[in-house]
């Protein structure tokens, strides 16, 4: 099984992925856990260049999907061939979201690389962790100093959210909205409900 966690800055995400592993653990899932931009050393270090260098829309989305590609190649499909659950932090959802709805880079564009990249993998199932953007900043300030995003304003976080909500629309029984403005526990316990009943 790919199971992938979305959502914008602050949403919260980060905190269950963890807890989501050890559910499906105990279920019987050999885990393996990872994230995008990223997954692998050249991924990763393709992640700084995106995270730190300026460059116009279509050099990141190639260095986008060229870090995705050797993270699927490398390390998602042979563990899925062995037969493990993947657990990724952000995924394609993000770039239709970011890049996409948020930065405006044609979607078209954005769906050719996919299909190039991805060969039709698709993750199992999305926890689109769904928050306003304003409680994502209050989080965000209270969390981290200084991030790049940090200069974007809210309006670009409502469209980063209208992006997720477009992939939801497109594909819900993948991806499925959990409400992350509620407490940890209630978080918590909405991820569980879903990742519970999957079987290894
Ligand atoms: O999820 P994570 O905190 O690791 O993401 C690092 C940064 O990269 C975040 O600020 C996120 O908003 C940004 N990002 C992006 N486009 C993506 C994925 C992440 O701008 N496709």
């Amino acid at each position: 099984l790919f199971i992938t966690f979305e959502g914008i800055d602050g949403a919260g995400k980060s905190s269950h992925i963890e807890a989501a592993a050890q559910a499906l653990r105990e279920q019987g899932h050999e885990v393996v856990m990872s994230r995008e931009p990223g997954g692998t050393p050249l991924a990763e270090a393709l992640r700084e260049l995106f995270l730190h260098r300026p460059m116009d829309a279509l050099t990141e989305a190639l260095l986008v999907f060229a870090a995705r590609r050797d993270h699927l190649a490398t390390v998602i499909e042979p563990a899925l061939q062995r037969g493990c659950t993947v657990l990724c932090d952000r995924f394609t959802d993000a770039t239709f979201a970011y890049q996409g709805a948020g930065r405006g880079f044609d979607l078209a564009v954005l769906s050719q690389l996919e299909a190039w990249v991805q060969q039709g993998r698709q993750p199992d199932m999305t926890l689109w962790f769904d928050v306003p953007p304003a409680v994502a900043a209050q989080r965000r300030a209270a969390a981290r100093a200084a991030d790049r995003l940090e200069a974007e304003d809210l309006a670009f976080f409502e469209r980063v959210r209208s992006g997720y909500e477009a992939r939801r629309a497109a594909d819900p029984g993948r991806v499925r909205c959990i409400d992350s403005g509620q407490s940890l526990e209630a978080v918590r316990a909405a991820v569980l409900a879903l990742v519970q009943p999957l079987q290894p």
